[in-house]
């Protein structure tokens, strides 16, 4: 944590407790591994690297969130949020875009490396993270494993007793994983949201379930009793919490900088990856400054490389690598198998006499599990709506068991890498939701909410995903263990390899897996 604070007080673009490797001008940079990303599969694997004593440089292309603006704060708020909110835009383009059908949410802001980002595709958005700490500095911080079974059917080559016994536990206890209690949650006005919800889906004869989050829960409620400075009970979230959060910068991050081995690029983007004749991977990278433009494109070389870029990222870059023929041995399940974890995000209306609050703490701790009904299986997070004053909105993120997937594919004419997801394929995930919350709706004689999602009355959020899953699955783009088949010393650890849908918030799962991937590495592939 000291080697992050005194980086981004100085304004590093390189963050590491060891000297720099420094290379000289236009020279190629080496490192015995590279990791690309700094999310959890890249978090996972540079301090799993450090502690083994392997020298790593760590490739992220966007900042280190680390330095207070003119406000004092290291992130922008949710409800005027500015340049730093959102990844190079001219407005700001929230998930919920209106309320009562009115622009009232977006706002406009100055292009900047900010710390969300909305990547579009045709009929699909996919919302991401962008700095040190990837999707754990905007997310929710709902820290959910998955039930055994469901792992089992989504995994069935990987050892889940191991799983469920070793990595799941100890990416918990590194993640920070704590739960609210019960108590307070019963008291508290700040939760009074996710009780409506629940009472609404116990008439409906559903049953919720606690979930575990990263959000310090201690302090959040130093939040409540006017103690601590408001982070989770001020709104924040989407833009990146400054106080509270557990997010990797805190945990993975602060432990990898501490072994004395890594070293963070910042502000870095990995455009090629190829290898050379002696087996070195030779990484192409754009150095970028504040304005988005590249200042300098430079080399590395690595005997051992990480693919952390996250499901997007990571498949970008191979399916790449694989059609302009940099790395033509990697098979065509690269860039297949690509999900949306069934993400549908929608809203009801409750009575008037059935209230939410007008503080709504960000930090989601229960969901409505009906996964086990298997004509119609849907986890759904019982979501924040924050605006400060009572709305009567129950929000929900509905993750559906849509078994629709999707392929990346490159695009010689324009150098693009193409998302083939259709509409019919997020249909999928609506009936399902729908399904569910119309019975929610009929045991309550409550209505959907129209106006949240723009000027067309749109019910269920259909085109965007927080969950991006696939794209380089386990054991067909890779082996059982995350080794990219076809060539040897070539790892993902990220998002890419869950085929498509986990049936829960996918964090904890990915972390898992990555330690997974990491105990098998180290101990069979970069032994002397
Ligand atoms: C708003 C929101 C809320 C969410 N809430 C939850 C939640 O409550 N619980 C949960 O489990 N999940 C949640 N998620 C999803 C979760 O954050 C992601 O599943 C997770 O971050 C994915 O981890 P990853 O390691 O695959 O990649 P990421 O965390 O996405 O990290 C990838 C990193 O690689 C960088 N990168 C990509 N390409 C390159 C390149 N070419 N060169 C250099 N750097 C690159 C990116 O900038 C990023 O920092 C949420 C996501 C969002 C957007």
């Amino acid at each position: 944590m000291a080697a992050l604070q005194t980086a981004a007080t100085l304004g590093f673009a390189r963050i590491g407790l060891q000297s720099a490797h420094a290379a000289e001008p236009d020279a190629v940079e080496s490192a015995p591994a590279i990791v690309i990303g700094s999310g959890y599969g890249g978090a996972v694997a540079a301090l799993r690297l450090g502690q083994a004593g392997i020298r790593t440089v760590v490739l992220e292309m966007g900042r280190l969130w680390n330095t207070a603006g003119s406000d004092g704060k290291v992130f922008c708020s949710t409800s005027a949020p500015d340049q730093r909110s959102m990844w190079f835009r001219t407005r700001t383009e929230a998930p919920l875009a209106a309320f009562l059908w009115l622009d009232v949410v977006n706002k406009d802001i100055s292009p900047y490396p900010g710390v969300l980002d909305r990547v579009h595709y045709d009929n699909m958005s996919v919302y991401v993270g962008r700095g040190v700490g990837g999707g754990s500095l905007v997310n929710g911080g709902m820290a959910v494993t998955p039930v055994k079974s469901y792992f089992t059917e989504q995994f069935p080559t990987v050892d889940a007793d191991e799983m469920y016994g070793t990595y799941y536990p100890r990416a918990r206890a590194m993640l920070g994983v704590n739960s609210i209690d019960p108590a307070w949650f019963e008291s508290t006005d700040w939760y009074r949201f996710a009780r409506t919800s629940r009472k609404a889906a116990g008439n409906a004869g559903l049953k919720t379930t606690f979930v575990p989050n990263v959000y310090d829960f201690g302090y959040m409620q130093q939040e409540a009793a006017g103690t601590a400075t408001k982070s989770a009970l001020a709104g924040e979230v989407i833009y990146g919490n400054n106080y509270g959060k557990r997010s990797l910068d805190r945990t993975y991050w602060a432990a990898a900088l501490g072994t004395g081995n890594v070293t963070i690029h910042t502000l870095e983007k990995v455009k090629a990856v190829t290898r050379a004749d002696d087996g070195s991977y030779v990484l192409t990278a754009d150095r970028i400054d504040i304005t988005g433009a590249v200042v300098e494109t430079k080399q590395y070389s690595c005997t051992y490389l990480f693919l952390g870029g996250g499901s997007l990222g990571t498949t970008e870059l191979l399916v790449r690598a694989r059609d302009t023929g940099t790395l033509p041995d990697l098979n065509s399940d690269v860039g297949a198998g690509w999900g949306t974890n069934g993400n549908t995000m929608l809203g009801r209306a409750n009575h008037i006499w059935d209230t939410v609050g007008a503080g709504e703490a960000t930090m989601p701790v229960m969901g409505i599990d009906d996964w086990a009904n298997t004509d119609n299986p849907v986890f759904a997070e019982i979501a924040p709506l924050p605006m400060g004053f009572e709305h009567w909105i129950s929000l929900y993120l509905a993750i559906t068991k849509n078994p629709e997937r999707a392929s990346f594919t490159y695009d010689s004419a324009s150098g693009a890498v193409k998302l083939g997801w259709s509409p019919a394929q997020s249909a999928v995930s609506v009936s399902m939701a729908k399904k569910l919350f119309d019975r929610i709706n009929l045991a309550n004689a409550t209505i959907y909410r129209y106006d949240l999602f723009g000027p067309t009355s749109k019910v269920f959020a259909d085109d965007f995903t927080y969950h991006p899953l696939g794209g380089c699955v386990l054991g067909k783009a890779t082996d059982d263990y995350g080794r990219v088949k076809g060539y040897d010393r070539l790892y993902v650890t990220d998002g890419s390899l869950v085929p498509g849908n986990i049936g829960v918030n996918p964090f904890v799962t990915i972390t898992a897996l990555a330690e997974r991937t990491m105990a098998r590495v180290l101990a069979e592939d970069t032994a002397p």
